[in-house]
């Protein structure tokens, strides 16, 4: 975006390109990023993509719930999502900054902020022929989990109570549901609030089991182990995996719920999982990601006419970003919460159920006050965490 309106733009990446990745579950929200970037036709219409028309839920017995269709709820094309390969999927959307004159080089790393006074001026970048510095009138970090401007400053905050572990594979061979169905996402609940999602791509299924790491490592903390005895003890997974061949190595991380201590300081503004990521159970982060990634864009382009990109600049987007994660994270606070159930929560409060849908499908442009006044009958739904906003000048 910010090629297109004609500004200069370097892209650093560490990998030598675009590679597979976890977060392969859209939200019928990320629609509208893609719109701006131009890219929603050449999604719908590429392979690496599978429909997803839902996401349905599976009780600790193996009973499924109605789906829910995304349609149902809002009749659009947004509510026609997708379930992609990562690898692809990001190099369609980097293909499409460099076609629009982002200057992208694969292999360099950013390894240090630097500073001009208090000001971010740019990085040393290191690309295997010796650390070169790049400097930029503002530095964009987007540098996902890896959240390089929160380690440079030591500004990363855990939440202080989404401590998951995650373990994942893939599959081939597995049984797919049909129809409408057939690319839905799965939530398969484990015994002690934990859940397993399955997540149907094109050639193959993801397959992650997350929980807490005390629950999971109950036996022992060999991720082979685990993952079987989880999709074994889950009836539904179990059945659904009959026959299947797993064709990836296990992956795992934790304590991956986090928030900056600041979204922004003069010269540099964080986006995505760089300023913050929460529990992945809702599939909420590349739609946070993409929806972040045009808010950047914007202030920056207004911080420019303005000539100003001091960190007040982006007190509008910090504010507007932690919003929308704390309508995500409530939620998934009530997920986690023993006393809490979507179906019991929607029979005693039905006129809830658009704005339930509406936060579950990425919504971030509403005030969800009302939702999560009632669900904190049933759950501990947590105050917002009160660190994000811009770092004050010097
Ligand atoms: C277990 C798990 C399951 C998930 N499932 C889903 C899901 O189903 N759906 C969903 O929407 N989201 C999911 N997510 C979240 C999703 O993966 C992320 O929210 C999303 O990819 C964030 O995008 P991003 O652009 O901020 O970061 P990323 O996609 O992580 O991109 C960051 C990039 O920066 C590069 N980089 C890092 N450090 C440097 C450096 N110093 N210099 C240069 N380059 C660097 C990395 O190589 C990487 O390519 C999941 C996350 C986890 C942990």
């Amino acid at each position: 975006m910010l090629a297109e309106a004609g500004r200069s733009v370097t892209l650093i990446e560490r990998a030598d390109g675009p590679r597979e990745k976890i977060g392969e579950s859209l939200l019928p929200y990320c629609y509208f990023p893609l719109e701006r970037l131009g890219l929603v036709d050449a999604v719908r219409e590429a392979s690496f993509r599978v429909d997803k028309n839902s996401v349905q839920f599976v009780s600790t017995g193996g009973k499924k719930s109605q789906p829910y269709y995304f349609f149902q709820h809002r009749d659009h094309p947004s509510s026609r999502t997708w379930q992609v390969e990562r690898r692809e999927f990001d190099a369609l959307l980097i293909e499409n900054a460099r076609a629009k004159g982002v200057d992208v080089r694969f292999g360099t790393s950013a390894k240090k902020l630097l500073r001009d006074g208090g000001r971010v001026i740019g990085v040393e970048a290191e690309n295997g022929a010796g650390p070169t510095e790049l400097r930029a009138r503002l530095t964009i970090d987007a540098s996902g989990r890896d959240t390089f401007a929160q380690r440079q400053n030591a500004w990363r905050v855990p939440d202080p109570v989404l401590g998951k572990l995650a373990i994942w594979t893939y599959f081939e061979g597995a049984r797919r549901e049909e129809g409408l169905d057939a690319g839905a996402t799965t939530v398969a609940y484990l015994r002690d609030k934990g859940w397993i999602w399955v997540i149907p791509l094109p050639d193959r299924v993801s397959v992650g089991v997350v929980g807490e790491p005390a629950y999971l490592h109950r036996e022992g903390k060999d991720l082979e182990e685990i993952h079987a005895r989880e999709c074994r003890d889950q009836p539904w997974v179990r059945a659904y995996l009959e026959g299947a061949r797993r064709v990836a190595p296990f992956q795992a991380t934790s304590d991956f719920s986090y928030r900056s201590r600041h979204c922004a300081e003069d010269g540099l503004v964080l986006a995505g999982d760089a300023f913050s990521f929460i529990d992945p159970v809702f599939s909420s982060g590349v739609m946070l990601a993409l929806w972040s990634g045009v808010m950047v864009a914007d202030a920056a382009l207004a911080a420019f006419e303005r000539g100003d990109v001091s960190a007040a600049a982006f007190r509008g987007y910090g504010d507007e970003f932690r919003r929308g994660i704390e309508a995500m994270r409530r939620l998934v606070y009530a997920f986690y919460d023993r006393g809490f159930r979507f179906s019991e929560f929607l029979q005693r409060h039905p006129e809830l159920r658009p704005d339930l849908t509406d936060c579950l499908i990425g919504n971030m442009d509403r005030d969800y006050d009302a939702l999560f006044e009632a669900a904190s009958r049933f759950a501990d739904i947590p105050p917002p965490v009160p660190h994000g906003g811009p770092k004050p000048s010097a």
